[in-house]
């Protein structure tokens, strides 16, 4: 695939083409932080940001979903609402590329989901590379701080230009439609892999196993008092997994109009920290306290998603670590701690 360059004035003017005939979302100041948002104007876009407060997988799941309306007429219609226009998502960072990937395992393996499928059809994907990443992420020791290769194009901040990587056909329409871009140099492909190194050694915290160790850590952890010293304090609120890229977790439920004569059904976001996740008919509740939960939300992401899906459901995005109010969602702390633990064994 073919890599370029283009200045950022003329990425500035080009992304203002774009706006005029596309949705197109990307990353915005919003107060102190930043958010993926639909752009209005070129200038609203922020390449330079640390982290986004949540991941773009809303684009692809949104927190609720029509999945299909039905009438209970004589002709008994049943159709479902796949409703989904085309957009572009700018500034996609690394970490969260990588979280797609593992979101389309789920959504596109075996039981593959139409409506994520379209959204996914849909949608062209504009990354960037983290090179200022914030303090609370541990990519870098997750292998997922450098970019995956489902990317439609791949920008690089070079200062005064952007080095753009075209990862698939929907990308090079793209750059053929809107970028007025030339060849990059070898210098210019050399600088991106000095910049890129460099990043690595920014992050602060770090796995101190290799990720592939993660599950074999904790198959011996299940009787860590780490649990318990962690899980007395959840609040199960949930924030830890509504701030997550690699959370796929929902609920179905349906309405019916008060005549009775038609009505939708739905998906919503679910938690599984949420006290009322595993409870079924006549009241049991498979993972009645915070403790529960707590392990196995980190075993999910560290060994059962792996099983399940090939990935790894921790991409070290770190939102996890900042959003949870009594710090103790952290799964690099988790990780780290259960193979200190393992080694003394
Ligand atoms: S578990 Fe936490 S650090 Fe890992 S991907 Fe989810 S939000 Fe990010
Ligand atoms: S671990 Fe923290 S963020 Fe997650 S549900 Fe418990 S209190 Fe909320």
């Amino acid at each position: 695939m073919r890599v370029l360059t283009t200045s950022k004035i003329q990425f500035q003017s080009s992304l203002g083409k774009m706006l005029d005939e596309n949705t197109v979302y990307g990353v915005k100041p919003k107060g102190s932080a930043y958010e993926f948002d639909r752009l209005f104007s070129a200038d609203e876009l922020c390449l330079g940001y640390d982290i986004a407060l949540l991941p773009p997988n809303k684009y692809f799941l949104p927190s609720k979903t029509s999945l299909l309306k039905f009438t209970l007429d004589p002709k008994n219609h049943v159709d479902s609402t796949v409703a989904v226009q085309p957009s572009i998502i700018v500034g996609i960072h690394p970490y969260d590329l990588h979280a797609l990937k593992l979101l389309d395992a789920v959504f596109l393996g075996n039981l593959r989901d139409i409506n994520y499928q379209a959204r996914r059809q849909a949608t062209t994907i504009v990354g960037i590379d983290c090179l200022q990443p914030w303090p609370y992420s541990f990519a870098a020791s997750m292998g997922t701080a450098l970019p995956s290769d489902n990317f439609d194009l791949w920008l690089t901040d070079l200062g005064n230009e952007y080095l753009i990587e075209v990862g698939s056909e929907k990308g090079e329409k793209l750059c053929q439609t809107y970028l007025e871009a030339s060849d990059a140099s070898e210098a210019q492909v050399k600088q991106r892999e000095k910049l890129r190194k460099d990043s690595l050694s920014r992050y602060k915290l770090s796995l101190e196993i290799s990720p592939q160790k993660i599950p074999e850590v904790l198959d011996t952890a299940w009787n860590s008092p780490m649990w318990e010293e962690l899980g007395q304090k959840c609040f199960s609120c949930g924030s830890c997994t509504t701030v997550c890229p690699t959370c796929v977790c929902f609920d179905v439920g349906d309405t019916v109009e008060l005549n009775q004569l038609a009505g939708e059904r739905y998906r919503i976001w679910d938690s599984c920290m949420f006290d009322a996740f595993a409870k079924v008919a006549g009241g049991e509740n498979f993972r009645p306290t915070g403790t529960d939960r707590l392990r196995h939300r980190l075993y999910r992401k560290g060994k059962y998603m792996l099983e399940r899906w090939g990935q790894l459901g921790c991409v070290g995005c770190g939102r996890c670590v900042h959003a949870c109010l009594v710090d103790i969602a952290s799964p690099v702390y988790a990780y780290n701690r259960l193979a200190r633990e393992a080694r003394t064994r």
